[in-house]
């Protein structure tokens, strides 16, 4: 989601529950990569007869204080600091930092340490003063949507929890040297967040905990393209933050033609998932909608997605095709884009139209392929 949002969304204020998850496969792999889970941390102060409010000493340099090493934890002493040697301060290299021309949107290449694999991130300044960072979860994506760059990279892995923070960080640590700070965290970069769930809620809990990087669950939006099972659980868990489905289809014979995963999930079983979510948490859902030259942008489309929303606590957001190299999809003409949203206008549904942003370093919406760079597997 790289797009300016004309209206705001509301806030609200909850925070997710410990959801109390496993370990994951990475963290077995590379043990040295769980700083962020805390274990890392609390096990060097326990195995070393350390007293305890060195953990919170820890978290404050590093999550509130954005130190750029450990060296510069200055509230441990250099003892205690090279007890923290082996340990992985940051899992990604940084390949290319890019700034679009209006200077509000910046792509940056990682190149993950653990293989090599290259993955996007991209930083999204708003002139109410809102930094969004737009994070992947995924190099590449398994789910394959007709329309999107990421999806034609295939699948080349999950991100492990500490990569997906260390992506933030790493914004987060840039921001400070202009005095501002992350305000805002997108899953809305390269990946299904719901196939890397375990991963992806590791992270938000990182993100939301006082003691660490502390942002408002209100200030979190996951985004799916519809897995029911594995939504499902983020909710059971205890996720209260916001929620975007891509939806992109009013009906379940279009948006099987446009998206594999509506086979596995019909559009009936996103709506009741949706629902309850709703349900639980009385929060809007934002459902994302592609508009696609002669595809999904006709009057019919507008008022079938219309009544598909009437009566749901919804906000619709209209976003322009961006143009995928290889592609054959056109972006909607101006006059039906217009069309469209005034029918859901006289319809009563809530909507914005999006304005591109960083299309021109290729970091609008669906663009992220990690051009150039990312070796072909
Ligand atoms: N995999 C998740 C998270 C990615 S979000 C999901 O699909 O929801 C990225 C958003 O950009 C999704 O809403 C996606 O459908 C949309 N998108 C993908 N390709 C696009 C394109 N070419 N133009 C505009 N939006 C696109
Ligand atoms: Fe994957 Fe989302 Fe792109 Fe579909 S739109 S291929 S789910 S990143």
């Amino acid at each position: 989601m790289m797009d300016r949002m004309e209206s705001r969304f509301s806030a609200y204020t909850d925070k997710p529950k410990d959801d109390g998850i496993g370990k994951s496969e990475y963290d077995t792999i590379t043990v040295k990569n769980v700083i962020i889970s805390g274990s890392m941390v609390e096990e060097i102060v326990k195995n070393n007869n350390l007293q305890n409010y060195k953990i919170t000493q820890f978290n404050k340099a590093y999550y509130n204080d954005l130190v750029e090493s450990f060296d510069e934890i200055t509230t441990w002493s250099k003892k205690d600091r090279a007890l923290l040697s082996s340990e992985q301060f940051f899992s990604l290299e940084v390949e290319k930092h890019q700034v679009s021309k209006r200077k509000d949107t910046i792509k940056v290449l990682f190149k993950r340490k653990l293989d090599n694999k290259f993955i996007e991130t991209v930083l999204m300044r708003f002139e109410d003063g809102r930094n969004t960072v737009c994070v992947s979860c995924m190099v590449g994506c398994p789910v394959n949507c007709t329309f999107c760059a990421t999806g034609k990279l295939g699948f080349n892995g999950n991100l492990n929890a500490k990569e997906i923070v260390d992506q933030i960080m790493y914004f987060a640590r840039y921001l400070k040297k202009e005095n501002a700070k992350i305000t805002n965290v997108v899953y809305m970069g390269m990946g299904e967040p719901m196939l890397n769930l375990e991963n992806v809620q590791k992270s938000i809990e990182v993100l939301t905990d006082e003691n660490k990087f502390g942002l408002g669950g209100r200030r979190i939006t996951v985004s799916t393209s519809g897995y029911v099972a594995q939504f499902n659980k983020l909710v059971s868990d205890g996720f209260r933050g916001r929620v975007a489905i891509s939806l992109h289809a009013p009906n379940q014979a279009l948006r099987e033609q446009l998206m594999p995963v509506a086979k596995a999930y019909s559009l009936d079983q996103v709506m009741e998932a949706l629902d309850n979510y709703v349900t639980l948490t009385n929060k809007r859902v934002s459902y994302e909608y592609i508009l696609i030259d002669g595809v999904n942008d006709s009057e019919q489309n507008a008022l079938e997605l219309s009544d598909l929303l009437k009566n749901r606590l919804a906000h619709v957001n209209l976003i322009p095709y961006n143009p995928i190299d290889g592609v054959m999809y056109k972006r909607s003409t101006q006059e039906n884009i217009q069309l469209f949203s005034k029918i859901l206008k006289q319809k009563g549904i809530n909507y914005s139209l999006r304005v591109t942003m960083g299309d021109d370093i290729n970091a609008a919406c669906g663009q992220l392929a990690g051009l150039n760079l990312a070796p072909k597997t």
